[in-house]
């Protein structure tokens, strides 16, 4: 089997390329998933009651301190 030489530099250059995006990739999503917790806050507005208040972490509801509605999360 033959490969032309623009075939063969080619993947010489493509494949690390892609090796080191998807080792990027995969470290990315470890290192979301250990500090989403800490890091990222999620912003809530009650409906009943108008008070904007936050939870830690990354979650759809959570219940108002004020009158204890459950509201979900602001999507901008
Ligand atoms: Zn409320």
């Amino acid at each position: 089997m033959e490969i032309s030489i623009n075939i063969f530099f080619g993947l010489w250059i493509l494949l690390p390329f892609l090796f080191i995006l998807g080792v990027s990739f995969y470290y990315d999503r470890i290192r979301l998933k250990q500090l989403a917790p800490e890091r990222y806050k999620t912003i809530f507005h009650c409906l009943k009651c108008g008070l904007i208040y936050s939870q830690k972490g990354i979650v759809s509801t959570a219940t108002c301190p004020r009158c204890d509605r459950e509201n979900g999360h602001l999507k901008f």
